[in-house]
């Protein structure tokens, strides 16, 4: 029991080391928690998988070479820019809008036919858990498929409200880009940098959350080695869901405690 204890109390001090870190760093004197910034895919739904078979074959089928693992490090961009990106590379020429437009809406389609809509274990737990704090939940996804925004109600009923979401339509730069994760914490009421966290799981998503000056926590869900989440910026990597929900009332007690870490 007494060695339980002291491995407890080991880890909580490590973990209080963690996020006064990100103060030192970010030049705060303590968190003022109002809110968590949750991303769409790959933290509440299961969809990577579907994405990125969908974004294979559609560029299979416009004749551009591409490999369905490489879609899980362009994660939460706006399709628009990965289009562009995969054009460029593979033709040496920009996408125009047309195409732009036409690929997305393929990409959209297939999507749409394999996606069943599995959400992450402990999603809803966790959304619930944030809510019973009294905080904020706020989606930011670079995401326009109105397949997953639409069920977002449905699958978690009670948590999200239109006019505190971020999706690929208020956004002209998309992630990795801050803009998304500066636009959630206006939505959320021009919220500071410290009165806020991320729960992201790809590595352009963390490093959007990080450049906005956020304290980003990375759930490992997909094939990706974690060490590009830590490459990425985070400040916390976990391996699930599950994990984060485990941990949770631990970072709530540190993200409460006005002088975390003195
Ligand atoms: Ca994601």
């Amino acid at each position: 029991m007494k060695c339980k204890n002291y491995t407890f109390a080991q880890n909580f001090s490590k973990m209080i080391n963690e996020f006064s870190q990100y103060l030192q760093k970010n030049i705060f004197i303590s968190f003022d928690l109002k809110a968590v910034l949750f991303d769409m895919d790959g933290v509440l739904y299961d969809s990577m998988k579907y994405h990125a078979r969908s974004w294979y074959e559609t560029m299979t089928e416009e004749g551009l070479d591409s490999t369905p693992e490489e879609f899980y490090m362009h994660e939460g961009r706006v399709g628009s820019s990965t289009i562009d990106i995969i054009m460029y590379r593979e033709r040496g020429m920009h996408a125009t809008e047309e195409q732009k437009k036409r690929i997305y809406k393929r990409k959209s389609e297939l999507f749409s036919l394999y996606n069943e809509g599995d959400t992450i274990p402990y999603a809803y737990d966790m959304l619930k858990a944030v809510k019973s704090k009294g905080l904020d939940c706020i989606l930011v996804t670079g995401s326009g498929q109105p397949t997953l925004l639409d069920k977002l109600d449905d699958n978690f009923p009670d948590i999200f409200t239109k006019n505190k979401m971020v999706t690929a339509f208020d956004v002209q730069y998309g992630k990795p880009h801050p803009e998304p994760y500066l636009k959630g914490l206006e939505k959320g009421g021009n919220l500071k940098p410290n009165q806020a966290i991320v729960i992201e799981n790809a590595p352009m998503g963390v490093e959007a959350a990080s450049v906005a000056g956020l304290f980003t926590i990375a759930i490992n869900t997909g094939p990706l080695d974690e060490k590009v989440l830590w490459d990425a910026g985070a400040n916390i990597v976990l391996p699930s869901m599950k994990a984060l929900l485990d941990n949770w009332e631990d970072y709530y007690t540190i993200l409460s405690n006005k002088k975390t870490g003195q």
